[in-house]
């Protein structure tokens, strides 16, 4: 093969850039449950339950009691780049809600079908309304025999919220927004998630690994946002596998998510920050004590309240654990670290999965040394117990 010209440079489409940028975003089934989950977080919401059938794959069900999305948002909601999070670039520095992208979304209805059901607080008042009203009047009366579409607006005119059904496809709005009757808050559905990508579709419909993971990322948000219900089934199943209630005691949640045995061998770790006029980080978390037997690490952390992964920290861990206890038992790890917004790059992954963190060699070494005294004190006091 010899070229005799060089390959002509074409633009691509947008909706193929889109497509490709959305695989990214949403890799399997669990990234998109973990954006949803994380939307519902950004809402404010007391209660996010999750609905998943067939892996995901068929349908992901994200329910909350958040703050729900504007009427008049609901036309741009799906395209990419549209966010309520985030205004300037430089507001990436000090951000605090997991969202910022704007692409979550947009990014589901190119590999999936989303149908968003959203509670509006309605102004009585105001000229909209009243035009929301005769339009109420005239969809129930000439065009709706839906006994829920009659009982949503009941409920809306009782208690002046307006609830809302849309659907999306490739970012756009299928349909005008269809009044509906729910509850408060947000519903976000996805059905047929990479139903137009059939290499990924193939890769998951193998394997049933991916509800797992589901359950996993659950059980990782309820221990840490205690102040929030989270629960998580299939669906058609009575009984959920992650129920959590909210609580004041991260050890009275780890004991409901993870179980009495794991509870019980915990230890309370905190590293203060060292210096609070140049705050450079602050850790509290709990660890499992030497009791503990497992196979494989648990390691759940939250930096600046997000959940990320940090191989670097959970190795050093391993290590003094490996160094510490005779058995050769894996930790427990539940850890949050709080460091000044600046000192984190949320921006480096493209699921937010990975952050890059400013003096992240002393942050690590620092706790590596909080862990091994934590342990060798723990272990002494054992043994000392244990002699006769
Ligand atoms: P981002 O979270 O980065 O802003 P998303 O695509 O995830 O982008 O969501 C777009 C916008 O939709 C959010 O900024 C938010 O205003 C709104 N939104 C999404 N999910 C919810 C929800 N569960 N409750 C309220 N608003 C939501
Ligand atoms: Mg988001």
């Amino acid at each position: 093969y010899t070229p005799s010209e060089p390959p002509k440079i074409h633009r691509l489409d947008e909706s193929v850039v889109n497509r490709i940028a959305a695989g990214e975003v949403i890799q399997r089934p669990v990234s998109a449950i973990k954006e949803l989950v994380e939307n519902s977080l950004d809402a404010h919401s007391t209660s996010i339950n999750v609905v998943v059938k067939d892996g995901g794959l068929k349908l992901i069900q994200v329910s909350d009691d958040g703050h729900g999305i504007r009427r008049e948002d609901l036309p741009i909601l799906c395209e990419r780049h549209t966010t309520s999070k985030l205004t300037n670039y430089e507001d990436l520095q000090s951000i605090k809600s997991m969202g910022f992208r704007g692409e979550a979304l947009a990014s589901m209805t190119y590999v999936g079908h989303v149908t968003v059901t959203t509670i509006t607080p309605g102004k009585l008042h105001g000229y909209r309304q009243a035009n929301n009203f005769f339009f109420f009047f005239l969809h129930f009366n000439f065009k709706s025999n839906n006994l829920m579409e009659y009982l949503g607006f009941v409920i809306a005119l009782v208690f002046f919220f307006f609830f809302f059904r849309v659907s999306y496809r490739d970012g756009v709005m299928e349909d005008e927004p269809k009044p509906c009757a729910a509850v408060k808050g947000t519903q976000i559905m996805v059905e047929n998630l990479f139903y137009n990508m059939i290499a990924r579709r193939k890769t998951f419909q193998n394997s049933a690994d991916d509800y797992s993971k589901i359950v996993d990322l659950l059980s990782r948000f309820a221990i840490h946002h205690i102040n929030v219900s989270f629960s998580c089934r299939k669906h058609g199943a009575s009984r959920a596998d992650v129920h959590s209630v909210t609580t004041s005691s991260r050890l009275d949640s780890i004991r409901s998510v993870y179980g009495v045995s794991v509870a019980l061998n915990l230890m309370k770790i905190e590293v203060p920050d060292s210096d609070p006029s140049s705050s450079v980080f602050n850790m509290d978390g709990l660890i499992s004590n030497s009791n503990y037997v497992a196979k494989k690490t648990t390691m759940v952390l939250f930096i600046n309240d997000r959940l990320v992964e940090c191989t670097a920290l959970k190795r050093a861990i391993e290590i003094v654990y490996a160094a510490t206890l005779p058995k050769a038992s894996k930790p427990f790890i539940y850890m949050s670290i709080v460091l000044p917004p600046e000192h984190v790059d949320v921006n480096v992954h493209p699921t937010k999965r990975e952050v890059s963190l400013l003096n992240q060699e002393f942050i690590i070494n620092t706790i590596q040394s909080a862990v091994e005294s934590k342990l060798r004190n723990s272990n002494e006091a054992r043994t000392f117990q244990e002699q006769p």
